[in-house]
């Protein structure tokens, strides 16, 4: 079975750039030695997590006390029929849309730019410009908590805004099958690239950060409500809510965890006092103990 790294400094494979070491951390390359590790954890009764490209989870400051298993080493893609498209679950998301698009196969085109892997796009249901991953997800493949490797439809998944079954960790995401429909090649190319443009232009991609913030509250937009409490720009340690874009935080200068936590507990706080409106993660927050917490 593959081996793990032992004091793993993890940061910089976080999309925030911050947090510790792991105190076992695993790299798996393809679904068999992925489930071979998840097994053997599971048959010594320990805990673990699975992670993406860490695109939407911040990592503590302080070691990481249970084996973090990352996935971004899986990077098998298969066109499984003319329209069909399996990715295992450590592809990258914004990669396969645009391969995709380069071969004519169109629906992933709101993906280009989502900064994830398949696993963290299924697991979150990813979405952007009025696309999500349910729209073109056919099939996903997991492995179940009793060891067996099944096939899940796209309804057994239950997506909604953000959220699938997934969230009940019952299963580990192996990857994806994607149904797409036939286009021309540079139409499906222009129109991912587009999307990408507004990226470039509203998003502060130059900083290191995790992506929207918080979830968009009922009848408001957290950046709009961050704005109008004028704490664009506003900073604890080195992490800064963007001028470019008041939704994200970003890592502008060896941000710990510690300051984005603060700066975002800060930012609930005000809008809370001023809005009556209680923002949420949508980050996730992880512990050393390998649960997420809440804010
Ligand atoms: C600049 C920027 C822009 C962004 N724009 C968008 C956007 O437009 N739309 C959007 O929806 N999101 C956006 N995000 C957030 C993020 O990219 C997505 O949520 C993405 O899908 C997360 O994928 P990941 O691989 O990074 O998952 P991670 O952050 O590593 O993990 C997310 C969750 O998925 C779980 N998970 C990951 N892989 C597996 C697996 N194989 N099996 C079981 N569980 C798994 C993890 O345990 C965790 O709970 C953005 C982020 C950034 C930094």
């Amino acid at each position: 079975m593959l081996a793990p790294i032992l004091d793993k400094e993890m940061k910089n494979y976080s999309s925030m750039k911050t947090g510790g070491m792991a105190k076992c951390a695993y790299f798996p390359e393809n679904e068999t030695e992925l489930c071979e590790i998840i097994k053997s954890l599971k048959s010594e009764n320990k805990k673990y997590i699975v992670l993406g490209n860490m695109s939407n989870v911040l990592l503590p400051d302080e070691k990481i006390e249970v084996p973090i298993v990352v996935t971004t080493e899986m990077k098998s893609v298969k066109v499984s029929d003319e329209t069909a498209v399996y990715a295992e679950a450590g592809v990258s998301f914004t990669k396969l849309a645009l391969d995709m698009c380069k071969r004519g196969l169109s629906g992933l085109e709101f993906a280009y730019g989502i900064p994830g892997t398949v696993g963290g796009a299924v697991y979150m249901n990813a979405g952007a410009y009025g696309g999500e991953a349910k729209d073109v997800i056919k099939n996903v493949r997991v492995l179940k908590k009793d060891g067996s490797v099944v096939t899940l439809s796209s309804e057994e998944c239950e997506f909604s805004y953000r959220k699938s079954i997934f969230h009940n960790d019952e299963y580990v995401i192996l990857g994806a099958e994607f149904e797409l429909v036939k286009k021309d090649a540079d139409e499906c190319v222009n129109a991912a690239r587009e999307l990408m443009q507004k990226r470039v232009d509203k998003q502060p991609l130059e900083y290191p950060s995790c992506g929207s913030t918080f979830k968009r509250p009922e009848g408001y937009f957290a950046g709009a409500l961050i704005v109008e409490a004028g704490l664009k720009g506003y900073s604890v340690g080195g992490a800064q809510v963007s001028q470019k874009h008041a939704g994200f935080v970003i890592n502008r200068e060896n941000a710990t965890t510690a300051d984005v936590l603060s700066l975002m507990r800060h930012i609930r706080k005000t809008i809370f006092e001023k809005n009556n409106v209680t923002l949420e993660a949508e980050i996730k927050l992880l512990g050393t103990d390998g649960e997420f917490f809440l804010l």
